[in-house]
């Protein structure tokens, strides 16, 4: 079975670097909020480009402790996509804010057009968070040209773009402050949960820091409330020496994989999704869009055929019963989202993938329906 992610092939491949990171912690005596930390935010910072950056617990605390740092509170309107992993969302409900969402481009990305009409028509909505999904970047140009015309707090959420470009640009570097995850399957994943705020601003950068540890501004001195939400050092160790090492290569890797597929993935059924004109996208997913009534079909497919497949997402956020009850605004059809949770299918793209990997995902794509 072809998987849309091989651990056990990184494990093989990382084994002596993650077990000589093990062994820096365990010999150090020091767990929590130390130097593999610090040396991984500064390796991390280096790689993104970007001046700061804080480890966090999770992907989810970091977009919500973004949020809280630019000033979102209770009651506070939120601009965002209905297609993304839930967390997105989530971060906004955690703090009470309200989520307001518009439909998306073709692409699947939050259309920043109609986040400018609606900004325009909305002065109350203050705050945008916008995904760059699937590893396809946003086009930053748009997106801070939105920033400067109505003054909007922007939280990046750079969860599956680490290492995407827009035009030569990092994603994350054109709103107050980037929020990515560690999650195992992510292009940077950890061996366990883990995240990051990433920021160009020295103010937001100390303010992360306290909040990530209960509000702790001295030792035992609390101005506010905060979180627990420390990255370990044995999660930053593992990152630092082992993974962001080969965070490159693997990136070059994908960027190999989606290239053959989009020249090579020819079927009358089978769409790609992207990438949109500008982006240098890192694919963490590599999306594809068939007949809504076939998609079932084709992942069955799929697997009879040794290759596995994912959706994302199959339900739009706002159609999430969790929403339910829970102050939120919808503002348009969300009709290209919808479509676009009914057609989606995720094919491996993993770094992993033996060229004879990709070539049968491919033959069997191709040969759909026969
Ligand atoms: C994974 C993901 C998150 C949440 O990250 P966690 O580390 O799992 O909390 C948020 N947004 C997007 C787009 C994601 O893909």
């Amino acid at each position: 079975m072809i998987l849309l992610n091989d651990f056990k092939r990184q494990w093989e491949d990382q084994r002596e670097s993650l077990q000589t990171a093990f062994e820096t912690v365990g010999s150090s005596g020091w767990y929590i909020l130390g130097s593999e930390l610090r040396g991984f935010e500064e390796a991390l910072a280096r790689y993104w480009e970007m001046q700061y950056c804080v480890g966090v617990s999770s992907g989810l605390d970091a977009i919500e402790l973004g949020l809280r740092i630019l000033g979102c509170k209770a009651g506070d309107y939120v601009l965002t996509t209905p297609v993304s992993a839930y967390a997105t969302t989530l971060a906004i409900i955690k703090l009470g804010a309200v989520p307001v969402f518009v439909d998306t481009d073709r692409y699947g990305l939050l259309d920043l057009d109609r986040c400018a009409h609606t900004l325009e028509q909305r002065p109350e909505i203050s705050f945008l968070l916008p995904v760059h999904l699937y590893g396809n970047a946003l086009n930053l140009d748009k997106l801070s040209a939105l920033r400067a015309r109505f003054g909007c707090r922007i939280v990046e959420d750079c969860a599956q773009s680490i290492g995407a470009r827009f035009e030569g640009r990092n994603t994350g570097t054109v709103g107050g402050l980037a929020a990515t995850s560690f999650y195992p399957t992510k292009n940077l994943g950890a061996m366990g949960d883990g995240g990051a705020i990433l920021t160009n601003s020295s103010e937001h950068d100390a303010r992360a820091r306290v909040l990530r540890d209960y509000g702790q501004e001295g030792k035992y001195r609390h101005g506010e409330n905060g979180y627990n939400s420390r990255l370990d050092e044995l999660q930053a160790a593992l990152l630092r020496r082992a993974l962001l090492p080969a965070l490159p290569g693997w990136t070059a890797r994908r960027r190999h994989i989606a290239a053959r597929y989009l020249s090579e993935i020819c079927h009358p059924w089978v769409r790609g999704l992207g990438p949109p004109p500008g982006s240098d996208s890192c694919w963490h997913l590599f999306p594809v869009l068939v007949p809504p009534h076939k998609k079932s079909l084709f992942m069955s497919y799929l697997r009879n055929n040794e290759v596995s497949s994912g959706e994302h997402y199959p339900t739009p956020i706002p159609s999430q019963r969790a929403l339910q009850g829970v102050a939120h605004l919808i503002l348009d059809g969300c009709e290209t989202a919808n479509e676009i949770c009914r057609s989606e299918v995720s094919l491996p793209i993993h770094p992993y993938l033996t060229e004879a990997e990709v070539s049968h995902v491919i033959e069997v794509v191709n040969a759909w329906g026969d």
